[in-house]
């Protein structure tokens, strides 16, 4: 078998793979570069991302505010992101021709609203620049060749050499073992960003159903967060729901998914819910209870079901309610407890957490510290972020700083 050989090899034809070989190339042209894909077809997640749309990334343009976002890689991106971040990401995408929006939460999509957009972009550059890409290609071995200072990897049907080895492959179990047998660490993988499944029946026919600024924890766990909850057929998501299950995923992993959550639906004390209750029984007097929620983040369907499960009548007026009843009520919108039992995926972004030790990375170059010329972006590393498009940036930011080492120190 003839052995081909590349300057760069960039293992994984994926959001990091591709930035990586692009930004490589565009800055020195003198380097042959290939991407190795196992599969038929590279840039699949690009293609399913932001349920189609892609969420490139997010307009959140501080360094240090953009880190709060990951739960893992906090520490290690502040710096690269002082290298090449959010505004960055947009300038690149707006200069390549796909012009961006941004949304009202601040999320990042193409204005095509297309993933197809971000893949024609990559597939464009990639084949103008003179990149490799050879697909169903799956590496099975990463050999070091000490004497040669270069890398020796096989696939099913070829062996190359390559000076620069980037792995990019995503969150791979069986990458993750070559480069364990490399000497890498890897951190055991769990899912993140997933929905709680909860059968409770507060919760029953009201999918759909949206509450902004809730605050949501999990007993006996420091884990706590807030934002908007979405009700779903298995039980709750939204955004607040999400940041804790990247933020607990190693914790509720060891639960084994099976844990209590506390929601405040108002995400204020009882007292103050009570003082809007008691104004409500003094302003409303002749209304009935049902007629509307008095509280503006509770829709009447939800309020409805609060009195059902506090057991007052709706059509109770107003002034004829008990204290006690309110009492009741003020408890129940503020801390309700629910029995989470597992846990679904969250279909517009998933993703895990776990990964390459991230003490073992240089990020200056996002280099392994235990081999030169090996280097590592996007998720095989333990990095990983809430939902809104951080995710990519992150792949985004590494391929860049690796195209940086690359490039100007070859
Ligand atoms: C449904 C879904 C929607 C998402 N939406 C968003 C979103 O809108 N915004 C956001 O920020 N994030 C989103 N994410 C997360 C985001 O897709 C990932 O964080 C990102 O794709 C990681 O990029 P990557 O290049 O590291 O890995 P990947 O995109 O997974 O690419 C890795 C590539 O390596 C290949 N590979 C694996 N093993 C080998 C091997 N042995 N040899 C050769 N190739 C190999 C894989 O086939 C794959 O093509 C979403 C994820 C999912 C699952």
């Amino acid at each position: 078998m003839a052995t081909k050989h590349y300057n760069v090899l960039i293992v994984g034809g994926g959001a990091a793979g591709f930035f990586t070989a692009i930004n490589t190339k565009e800055k020195n042209q003198d380097l042959s570069v290939c991407i190795l894909e196992k599969g038929k077809d590279v840039l699949q997640k690009v293609k399913i991302s932001g349920g189609g749309r892609c969420n490139v990334t997010h307009a959140c343009f501080d360094p240090k505010e953009l880190t709060e976002f990951y739960p893992r890689g906090k520490r290690e991106l502040l710096g690269p992101f002082h290298q090449f971040m959010t505004g960055d990401t947009m300038e690149w995408f707006e200069q390549k021709g796909v012009p961006l929006k941004i949304e009202a939460d601040n999320r990042i999509f193409p204005e095509s609203n297309s993933s197809q957009s971000i893949i024609d972009c990559f597939l464009n550059l990639t084949n103008t620049l003179g990149i490799e890409i050879r697909t169903s290609e799956g590496v099975k071995e990463i050999i070091k060749l000490e004497d040669e200072k270069l890398w020796k990897i096989s696939t099913n049907t070829a062996e190359y050499t390559c000076d620069h080895l980037v792995i990019t492959a995503g969150s791979s179990k069986p990458v993750w073992k070559l480069l364990t047998d490399l000497g890498h660490s890897v951190i055991a993988p769990v899912p993140s960003l997933f929905t709680f499944n909860i059968k409770d029946p507060l919760l029953t026919d009201l999918p759909g159903v949206a509450v902004q600024n809730v605050e949501v924890s999990i007993k006996d766990t420091k884990l706590i967060s807030n934002g908007p909850l979405l009700i779903t057929h298995w039980g709750t998501s939204g955004p607040a729901v999400l940041k804790l299950s990247a933020f607990g995923a190693i914790l509720l992993a060891e639960k084994d998914y099976q844990y209590q959550v506390k929601v405040n639906w108002l995400s204020v004390s009882k007292q103050q819910a009570l003082d809007v209750l008691f104004k409500a029984k003094k302003t409303d007097v002749k209304s009935i209870l049902e007629k509307r929620s008095p509280f503006e983040t509770i829709s009447k369907r939800l309020w409805s079901r609060f009195l059902e499960i506090c057991t007052i009548d709706g059509q109770t007026k107003w002034a004829d309610v008990s204290n006690k009843s309110l009492e009741l009520l003020a408890d129940k919108l503020t801390s309700t407890m629910f029995h989470a039992q597992g846990k679904s995926t969250f279909k517009d972004e998933f993703v895990t957490a776990g990964g390459i030790k991230l003490k073992e990375i240089n990020f200056k170059k996002f280099e392994s510290k235990i081999h030169p010329n090996l280097f590592f972006a996007g998720e095989i590393l333990n990095i990983d972020a809430v939902t809104g498009g951080f995710n990519f940036q992150n792949a985004w930011t590494g391929g860049w700083v690796v195209s940086e080492a690359i490039a100007y120190n070859s």
